[in-house]
């Protein structure tokens, strides 16, 4: 999935918790949860990613401004909330982070295993622009109410 859409779903999911545990560790298996699902992306092999950093920059940015837009307009000024699904959002996006990471540093072991762990679980099936983009816009609207929707 793009970065924004594991941003927002990062955040939605943080939204259901109060657990410092489970606000690390949901969004981590949230991310390969969405990417196990046939989708959408504007990049389709690492060796792209230098002609793409335009889309992947306002691609980083879409997810946590649609956020904070959201959190403003719906809940005001709350710090404590901004932060704590920030911090959601952000795990979420750390395992395409580290893909990037692999790209700069190739020798680092580490980084080559985890790249191997997200590159296996990912599916290969690739949907087109036209049926991929308006179901990721449609998880980030579903993931938005989870966020808008009152907590027990
Ligand atoms: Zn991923």
């Amino acid at each position: 999935m793009i970065l924004s859409t594991h941003f927002i779903t990062g955040t939605a999911v943080a939204s259901c918790t109060d657990s410092p545990l489970l606000v690390v560790v949901l969004p981590l298996v949230l991310h390969f949860i969405l990417d196990m699902i046939p989708h959408w992306e504007y990049v389709n092999d690492t060796s792209e990613l230098k002609n793409r950093i335009p889309s992947i920059a306002i691609d980083a940015l879409a997810g946590p401004i649609a956020i904070l837009a959201v959190l403003l307009l719906v809940f005001g000024v709350n710090y404590g909330m901004i932060i704590w699904l920030f911090v959601g959002g952000t795990i979420s996006v750390i395992p395409d982070g580290l893909s990037l990471l692999h790209v700069l540093l190739p020798k680092n072991k580490l980084l080559k295993q985890i790249f191997a762990f997200h590159e296996t679980i990912h599916n290969k099936k690739m949907l087109v622009r036209k049926i991929g983009f308006p179901l990721q816009i449609a998880i980030d609207l579903l993931a938005i109410i989870l966020i808008i929707l009152p907590k027990a």
